[in-house]
């Protein structure tokens, strides 16, 4: 009686064991990998080893170079990758990474693994090695499990001159002790988070030469015209208000971006405005710039898409906070603190620096090919 309940017992620590183990493997996530234009390159399965995502060999063909051949020595465990004219070894369980055009090894802080019978990568190797091989950058977002390869001038453009020379005002939403703006069940509270994002933007886009200023740097209540009188007053070359959203539907989630258009997707029947009144001078001044105001977004929505779990969505409506910026104007909503995952990303440092450098990065994009076209000949 005693040997079978021990038998049952050690049957039932064998049942969780494999449960325990079984569902450890199945977390390992599917990364996937898009192009500069965000478009998917593959999925591929993950195998997880002490918490790093490791990736096959195989995988290098597909996201970086076809032309590449892995030969693989089994009994001294050592791989040799060829690729960009470059010759790169590499010894299983060890960090270093020997490149033959280079002096020094690389480092890295997890070795690649034979782990299921094959050498494997530590997803870290596809973000600090590719960018020494070719003139592409690699940005990785770990809480989608995304990996972004794209050419190096997307990534950081040359800034010119005249770029130097742009103001760019950011505009965080709300502040000060009655203008809170949404709130998430957590206490995630809009103001700040839209503060946070705002700051971390002047913080980034002032090291990479632009001069970004802010409509309140602090917790601070603004009125709409103070808004207006600070940006107008700056003659920025560009405008970005930020808010969060709420929702009733604790579902609806995900990043929004807004433009301006008076005649946009709703219309409001309004009193007649007045023709020589100021709003109306207002509103068609603000409307020279649609076409501009449309660009940046774009530029936004393809660049913020790679943080986004679903496709960010364009609207177009009469925008009163907008209405009277006399520049190219966009307002976007960082995700909805009626959601626990929005409001949750929200919350996460690390979002919110990914977030601004994202927003840097589109705000250079979008000035460079504006240069461009003021100067087609790169005069
Ligand atoms: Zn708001």
């Amino acid at each position: 009686m005693w040997l079978r309940t021990l038998d049952t017992l050690f049957f039932l620590l064998f049942i969780v064991i494999l449960v325990f183990t079984t569902h450890g493997i199945a977390q390992a996530p599917t990364v996937r990998f898009v192009d500069g234009e965000s478009k998917t390159l593959t999925d591929v399965e993950s195998t997880l080893h002490q918490g790093i995502i490791y990736l096959p060999v195989e995988t290098l063909k597909t996201v970086f170079d076809p032309e590449m051949t892995h030969p693989y020595h089994h009994p001294k465990k050592q791989l040799t990758l060829k690729t960009k004219g470059k010759e790169l070894r590499l010894q299983m369980g060890e960090t270093t990474v020997n490149i033959d055009s280079e002096k020094e090894p690389f480092i890295l802080n997890s070795p690649p693994r034979v782990l299921q019978g094959q050498p494997m990568l530590p997803i870290e190797f596809f973000q600090k090695v590719l960018p020494r091989l070719d003139d592409v950058a690699v940005l990785y977002n770990r809480t989608l499990q995304r990996v972004r390869i794209m050419p190096k001038t997307v990534w950081a453009p040359e800034t010119t001159d005249d770029t130097h020379e742009w103001v760019i005002i950011i505009d965080p939403g709300h502040g000060g002790k009655d203008d809170l703006g949404c709130k998430s069940q957590n206490g995630v509270i809009e103001k700040d988070v839209v503060l946070a994002v705002g700051k971390e933007i002047q913080r980034l886009g002032n090291q990479q030469g632009l001069s970004i200023r802010l409509t309140r740097d602090q917790d601070v209540k603004k009125s709409r015209i103070q808004r207006v009188q600070t940006t107008n007053r700056n003659q920025g070359q560009l405008f970005l208000s930020l808010h969060c959203n709420a929702s009733f539907s604790p579902n609806h989630k995900g990043m929004r971006l807004y433009i301006n258009n008076p005649n946009g997707q709703l219309r409001f029947k309004a009193a007649p405005i007045p023709v020589f009144g100021k709003k109306r001078l207002n509103i068609l001044t603000q409307a020279n710039f649609l076409k501009q105001s449309q660009d940046f977004a774009s530029v936004l929505q393809k660049e913020l898409n790679f943080l986004a779990e679903d496709p960010i969505v364009i609207s177009e409506f009469p925008i009163i906070i907008l209405a009277d910026v006399y520049m190219p104007a966009v307002l976007l909503e960082l995700g909805y603190l009626s959601n626990v995952d929005d409001a949750t990303r929200l919350s996460n440092p690390n979002h919110i620096v990914q977030v601004a450098e994202t927003i840097v990065r589109a705000i250079q994009i979008y000035s460079v090919s504006v240069n461009q076209s003021a100067n087609p000949n790169g005069l």
